[in-house]
């Protein structure tokens, strides 16, 4: 299948590593153009020499997501060098651990900061050229914004957040033929993932606990399974899905695990 995606220009937020770089190497391999906004420059230029040494072409802006004006600043500038926005994946977050019990207000709303906020921003600043070409946009959000996680209110806020944004995106821009589509991943390792199950006593016990409770295969599910289905809702060939969250997580969240083989 061809997905289109020949030479179209993509924002990837928390590109430089995980599941975000994963999707810009499958949109690379497309040929696409991806473009990492990214706070870490390391991980996020080595992908993109990577990608350049095999003729490709990429781009990396480092910014501070939390910051509107530097958002603001970096979709000018890839208008500027590119000449048009075609789609986005709104992708970088980090799970916190900030609680109602080990937390405190002003901690709930720097966790919304980091998780939510540049969702909006990144997306309101990228709409006047995502109308121009149709483009798309898609919400990496997580299985916690629909089971709850326990001791992580302002990632689990921010995540519900994103499922209902997909939707009332989904609404307003439909009139400029714009989909709007939300992914929620469950367990994909990823250097997010390594440092939150470094956090328990035996993080190898957690890990074989937690995989045997996925339905599908015993397995995580790996960065490419979330990039594959990001590449094709991003593309034409998905050119009737919008408002939908897709999940990409082996039947973690559907399956009834009581029942298991
Ligand atoms: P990751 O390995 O930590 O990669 C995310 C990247 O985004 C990192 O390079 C990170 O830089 C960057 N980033 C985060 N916040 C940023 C900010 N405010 N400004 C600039 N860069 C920022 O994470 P991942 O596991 O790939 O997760 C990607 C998305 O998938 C997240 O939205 C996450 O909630 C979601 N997800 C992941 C899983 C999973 O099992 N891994 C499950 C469900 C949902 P720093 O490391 O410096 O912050």
């Amino acid at each position: 299948m061809d997905l289109g995606l020949n030479k179209k220009v993509i924002i990837i937020s928390g590109g430089a590593r995980g599941i975000g770089a994963a999707i810009a190497r499958t949109l690379s391999g497309e040929g696409a153009v991806p473009v990492i906004f990214d706070k870490l420059s390391d991980p996020a230029e080595l992908l993109i020499n990577q990608l350049k040494s095999m003729g490709f072409e990429a781009h990396f802006l480092q910014i501070d997501l939390s910051l509107t004006a530097s958002i603001q600043d970096a979709v000018k500038n890839i208008v500027e060098k590119y000449g048009a926005i075609h789609g986005l994946v709104n992708n970088a977050g980090i799970n916190d651990s900030i609680g109602l019990e080990g937390g405190d207000p002003e901690a709930f709303r720097d966790s919304l900061s980091k998780n939510l906020f540049h969702y909006y921003d990144l997306t309101h600043f990228c709409i006047p050229e995502l109308k121009k070409s149709s483009g798309s946009i898609l919400n990496i959000a997580s299985k916690v914004a629909l089971t709850g996680q326990g001791g992580t209110s302002g990632y689990a806020a921010s995540k519900g957040a994103q499922l209902a944004l997909t939707r009332e995106w989904a609404v307003e821009l439909l009139k400029y033929n714009i989909r709007v589509n939300a992914i929620l991943p469950a367990e994909v390792m990823t250097p997010l993932y390594e440092n939150w199950i470094k956090a328990f006593d035996d993080p190898d016990k957690k890990l074989n606990e937690i995989q045997q409770n996925i339905p599908l295969g015993k397995r995580m599910t790996t960065v490419e399974e979330i990039a594959s289905m990001a590449a094709y809702l991003i593309s034409d060939q998905a050119s009737h899905i919008t408002g939908q969250q897709i999940h990409v997580d082996g039947g973690y969240v559907h399956l009834d695990r009581s029942l298991d083989t």
